[in-house]
């Protein structure tokens, strides 16, 4: 048979698993040449076929998904004009232009996600997709029993109340505490500004996840590429 099946083109593309693309395909967010196709069977001819996910044209070149543990003192741009550490100087000489998804303070550390993919970049930070976004925060205790509480109902910020999902205790070596918090907020320092307010303000801050895609032990500084079941999982 003539052409390549749809699902291995678009995983190809970079816009994840084979099984992913299914998905894609199942959902209806694929078009040929303008139709939307829902069936598995397709095959197409990705040099002449006009492929597009989302209403959006699949490149021939494909898609780029990195993820980053940013280290701490790194700019999260990337370019920086007065010439400090940034994100840039993890990804030189590619041929293709990156963005990065969402921010992190110079000195938060952590998952910070690099792509060529713009919609997807902007799409992932957009307030209605509300993504969520984990945080390991080192803290002074001792803490209040409530805080976990007072987190989750709300703390007023001065641009207005900031609420976490999730909230625990992770590590508690008498004076130093490391906690976790989960939400979909991405206001500015906004996890410094919500345990400041509660009066614990943060020594160290690190994102460990960012939606379904977590950090686990890459190592500071280190970039790698994102598995076709992670970028499927972002789509
Ligand atoms: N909250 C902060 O305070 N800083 C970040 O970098 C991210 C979330």
């Amino acid at each position: 048979p003539e052409g390549e099946r749809l699902q291995k083109v678009l995983a190809r593309a970079g816009l994840g698993s084979r099984r992913s693309c299914e998905e894609l395909i199942e959902q209806g967010r694929v078009e040929v040449n303008g139709k939307v196709v829902t069936s598995q069977g397709r095959r197409v001819d990705p040099e002449r076929d006009e492929i597009k996910v989302d209403g959006l044209t699949v490149a021939a070149q494909s898609y780029l998904f990195f993820a980053l543990n940013k280290p701490a003192g790194v700019v999260a741009s990337m370019e920086d004009p007065e010439g400090r550490q940034c994100l840039g100087d993890y990804v030189q000489n590619r041929e293709t232009r990156l963005f990065h998804v969402g921010r992190l303070d110079t000195e938060t550390e952590g998952l910070i996600f690099l792509t060529n993919h713009g919609e997807l970049a902007h799409r992932l930070t957009h307030p209605r997709y509300g993504v969520a976004k984990t945080y390991l925060a080192a803290i002074q205790g001792p803490i209040p029993r409530d805080l976990g509480k007072r987190l989750k109902e709300g703390i007023q910020l001065d641009d207005g109340y900031a609420r976490a999902d999730h909230f625990r205790i992770v590590e508690n070596t008498g004076k130093n505490y490391l906690v976790e918090v989960t939400l979909h907020e991405g206001r500015k320092h906004i996890v410094r500004r919500m345990l400041a307010a509660a009066g614990f303000p943060v020594d160290k801050l690190v994102r460990t996840s960012f939606g379904p895609i977590k950090l686990g032990d890459q190592k500071s500084g280190w970039l790698r590429r994102m598995t076709h079941t992670e970028v499927g999982q972002l789509m």
